[in-house]
């Protein structure tokens, strides 16, 4: 059956499973960056993510907006770092896209995610190939774009290109981010911010296959 929409309630689930799955991987994320970095994404993102999930727990969300703008808020205020404020200008961007909806459709998901992946680019500096998260943010979107109109399948197939594409930072050169600081030694690694976001991506489909 197709999966038309994703509601509000699917949307509390994604960020809730992300903060588990965060939590769960974390050690891997902190290794990631110990090799190019200083070694704290893991925590860095488990301390954001937990204080989401600590959030969400109290009052309920009015709309999808009002969600991701405490997404946002939230990370924005409780990481530190790059990663952090990135992810936080992320969601809020999803937060102003998606203001005052109680549900969205392929085209809408994939266009407030677009728009959360310009704001990433238009912070961070940082484009494709520079070995960061856009390396997977920008092919998960270009998947989920083509893939049709069924949230479950979309979701999905963008899930499996933001997993194959973090892997695909390992041979690049780091040109942003504490990680190009090491030059040529940031080649051989897989680069953690991509590594989260693949997190990100296969939460979502997750939560969408599961409904
Ligand atoms: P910090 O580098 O400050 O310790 P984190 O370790 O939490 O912060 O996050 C590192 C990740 O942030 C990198 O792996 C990379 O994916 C991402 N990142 C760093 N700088 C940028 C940037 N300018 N644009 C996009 N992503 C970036
Ligand atoms: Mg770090």
């Amino acid at each position: 059956m197709t999966m038309e929409s994703l509601k509000l309630e699917q949307m509390r689930s994604w960020i809730l499973t992300t903060a588990g799955a965060i939590e769960k991987n974390a050690t891997q994320l902190s290794d990631l960056d110990a090799a190019i970095g200083d070694g704290d994404h893991g925590a860095n993102m488990t301390r954001g993510f937990s204080a989401v999930a600590k959030k969400l727990d109290g009052v309920p969300s009015a709309d999808i907006g009002a969600l991701f703008k405490t997404v946002g808020m939230t990370l924005l205020s409780s990481v530190g770092g790059a990663a952090g404020p990135l992810y936080g200008g992320f969601f809020l961007e999803l937060g102003k896209q998606s203001a005052g909806k109680q549900e969205l459709d392929a085209a809408a998901l994939v266009s407030i995610l677009e728009a959360g992946l310009a704001d990433v680019k238009k912070r961070g500096k940082a484009e494709l190939g520079d070995k960061t998260m856009v390396d997977s943010m920008a092919p998960a979107l270009q998947t989920m774009k083509a893939a049709g109109n069924d949230i479950s399948v979309i979701t999905h197939a963008s899930a499996v290109t933001a997993r194959e594409a973090a892997e695909k930072t390992i041979p690049l050169q780091a040109r942003k981010g504490r990680a190009s600081y090491l030059g040529e030694r940031s080649i051989g690694h897989q680069d953690p911010g991509a590594t989260s976001t693949a997190l990100l991506f296969e939460c979502l489909a997750t939560v969408s296959a599961g409904s």
